[in-house]
């Protein structure tokens, strides 16, 4: 079977549509308009995993039709990235066993205080069960035997981690990647990457800094997610892309 990733979700922090707003980004009827927080479903090498679990979590499994995922790997403690775990209890009860999640220690210890009630001895019955897997950045980790590279990258002056997985790389929330990440990007030919605006961001890449990016990878094709209702509607966004970069939307799939 291909190697493919779906889109889950494909909005900055807030989704799209933004609660009470009235541009008419947020009220376009082009369904890749409606974006759900940022998160992907990987099938890689025979694993099924999920590229972060934010407050859409429970729709996104569900409208994706996903019943017995390996893991998640979680890119960094933001609310937007983690505020659905809880629903893992699913997973928890249809396995019948703790759900793996893969994380840095900076990630685990926020999730400790989040979802306190999940870590508590003992256990309240019912608490999500968490099987807590840390991860280093720039060491190789495998699961089932597959390898994934975690990458350092940056989001403002948050180290966070950015994942490759052979010929894939996917980056969300950046705002900076060093050298020596740019090395470990080397050869990828699917790229995904982050922007919420034209304008400089404290901690997102802006819309030329992706491109930036893009360009120096060199990927045959990159998508950009954690869109904000700031660039534009799903078409006007699109058009300004050069070739081979294309503005991801939510239940978009892409082989690799
Ligand atoms: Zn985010
Ligand atoms: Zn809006
Ligand atoms: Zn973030």
């Amino acid at each position: 079977m291909a190697n493919s990733i779906t889109f889950l979700g494909t909005g900055t922090s807030s989704g799209v549509p933004l609660i009470g707003c009235g541009c008419p980004v947020c009220l376009s009827e082009d369904v890749r308009d409606k974006r759900l927080r940022t998160s992907a479903y990987l099938q890689y090498e025979g694993l099924r995993l999920i590229i972060d679990a934010g407050p859409d979590y429970r729709q996104q499994m569900i409208s994706a039709g996903i019943s017995n995922p390996d893991a998640i790997l979680l890119t960094h403690a933001h609310m937007d990235h983690i505020g659905g775990l809880d629903d893992v209890r699913s997973f928890n009860y249809l396995q019948r066993k703790a759900f793996p999640i893969y994380c840095e220690n900076a990630v685990e210890e926020v999730l400790r205080k989040v979802f306190y009630y999940a870590f508590n001895e003992p256990k309240y019955p019912g608490a999500p069960d968490f099987e807590m897997h840390g991860i280093k950045a720039g060491v190789p980790f495998s699961i089932h035997g597959v390898e994934i590279l975690p990458v350092r990258v940056f989001h403002g002056k948050m180290p966070i981690i950015g994942f490759r997985f052979g010929s894939l790389a996917y980056l969300t929330d950046v705002s900076h990647i060093d050298e020596a990440s740019f090395e470990l990007l080397k050869g990828v030919n699917l790229l995904v990457v982050s922007t919420v605006s034209y304008k400089k961001h404290h901690s997102h890449f802006s819309v030329s800094e992706a491109l930036e990016a893009i360009e120096k990878l060199a990927p045959r094709q990159a998508f950009i997610t954690h869109v904000s209702h700031r660039v534009g509607t799903y078409t006007e966004f699109s058009s300004q892309l050069p070739e081979g970069v294309f503005v991801a939307f939510d239940g978009l799939n892409v082989e690799f």
